[in-house]
């Protein structure tokens, strides 16, 4: 088992429809350590900046306008094999195809408002991880 850290976000959907405490309930039930935590609203650049692996994506426009439309929360998430296990509870990317109980499953509305994001490589959590947090706002335990 490998202890790893990966980012985590509760997208705008999620916290405007108020269900913010249950994801992080669900988060922390999975063991998961929460080492940093913050609300924010992404400007269009930071979101175009984020999502850029997208660019070339029909959905990409979309996607940004809905990442930006209200704020978010940023979560630095550890725990042993933390970026599968994370993506594992978040459930599939279209959430009709999700799996029972997961928190896309539960939550999305769409395939675009589907609640949560997760890292999906160490070398994404890390470039991921320094995009929302300075190391002085980690807080390793
Ligand atoms: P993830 O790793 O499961 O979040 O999925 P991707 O990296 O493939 O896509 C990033 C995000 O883009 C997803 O979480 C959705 O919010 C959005 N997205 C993915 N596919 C589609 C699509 O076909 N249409 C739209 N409108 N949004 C999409």
């Amino acid at each position: 088992m490998t202890i790893e850290r990966t980012l985590a976000i509760i997208k705008p959907d999620a916290v405007a429809k108020g269900v913010a405490g249950q994801i992080l309930t669900r988060i922390e039930n999975a063991s998961f350590k929460v080492l940093a935590a913050k609300m924010l609203q992404l400007a269009p650049e930071q979101a175009r900046s984020f999502y850029g692996v997208h660019r070339n994506r029909p959905f990409y426009q979309s996607l940004c306008a809905f990442m930006t439309q209200g704020p978010c929360i940023a979560m630095v998430l550890e725990g042993e094999n933390a970026i599968q296990r994370w993506r594992d509870l978040m459930g599939a990317t279209d959430f009709t195809k999700a799996a029972p109980g997961t928190i896309r499953k539960d939550f999305a509305s769409s395939i675009e408002a589907n609640a949560v994001h997760g890292s999906d490589s160490p070398a994404s959590a890390v470039v991921e991880i320094a995009f929302f947090f300075s190391s002085l706002e980690i807080c390793p335990r």
